[in-house]
């Protein structure tokens, strides 16, 4: 914990500062440009990626960056909710699936899912499409770049979210980081491959 603290500490002597008026008017109420559904995994932060200030991204964490299929039936669903809040209530312009290079909810998944941590197999489980479509050849890459692929074609099972394709120009887009050198791809939606962001 003296670690957090003390990087609170920086953040208030350091950051607050300049960017008190920014937070003045982000009390208002919010307004995120972007809903992100990334990995919880710690090497991959939206916000580093892209780099925005708060306010910017709305973001959904979860192992794997996974978009469940839409359901009506009863149940906890934290991430379509958070998805529904996003899409209806913030009027998001865009929806980014960022998925990552060496994610362990994939490789849990492609290891058939046999893990002793409580609630993971059954939360990987969700990638088995993804598995069927890529991972003939323990191609790790291919299964992560199939599980974006799968979370974009999951969104497009809530029908809130093909409306506001259809209508409102609400765009979905599909993203991977490579810890390794730390480069970003995007899906292009032609093709269906992912494309290396040119640089400047
Ligand atoms: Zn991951």
């Amino acid at each position: 914990m003296k670690t957090l603290l003390a990087g609170y500490r920086r953040f208030r002597k350091d950051i607050w500062p300049s960017d008190k008026a920014h937070f003045a008017e982000l009390a208002k109420g919010q307004k995120p440009h972007t809903l992100i559904i990334a990995c919880s995994d710690s090497r991959v932060d939206p916000a580093a990626i892209f780099g925005v200030r708060a306010g910017e991204l709305f973001v959904i964490r979860n192992v794997a960056s996974i978009v469940p299929p839409y359901e009506t039936h009863g149940g906890y669903h934290g991430v379509s909710a958070a998805i529904a809040f996003a899409v209806l209530n913030l009027e998001v312009e865009r929806i980014v699936v960022l998925g990552h290079e060496h994610c362990g909810g994939v490789a849990t998944a492609m290891a058939e899912g046999h893990s002793s941590t409580p609630f993971l197999s059954q939360w990987v489980s969700l990638l088995q499409p993804a598995i069927h479509m890529g991972g003939h050849d323990h191609d790790h890459l291919a299964v992560e770049y199939e599980s974006i692929r799968l979370s974009l074609q999951r969104l497009m099972t809530f029908p809130f979210i093909v409306e506001r394709v259809a209508n409102a120009g609400l765009q979905l887009i599909g993203a991977h980081f490579k810890i390794t050198d730390g480069t970003l791809s995007v899906l292009d939606p032609q093709s269906q491959e992912f494309q290396l962001v040119e640089e400047e």
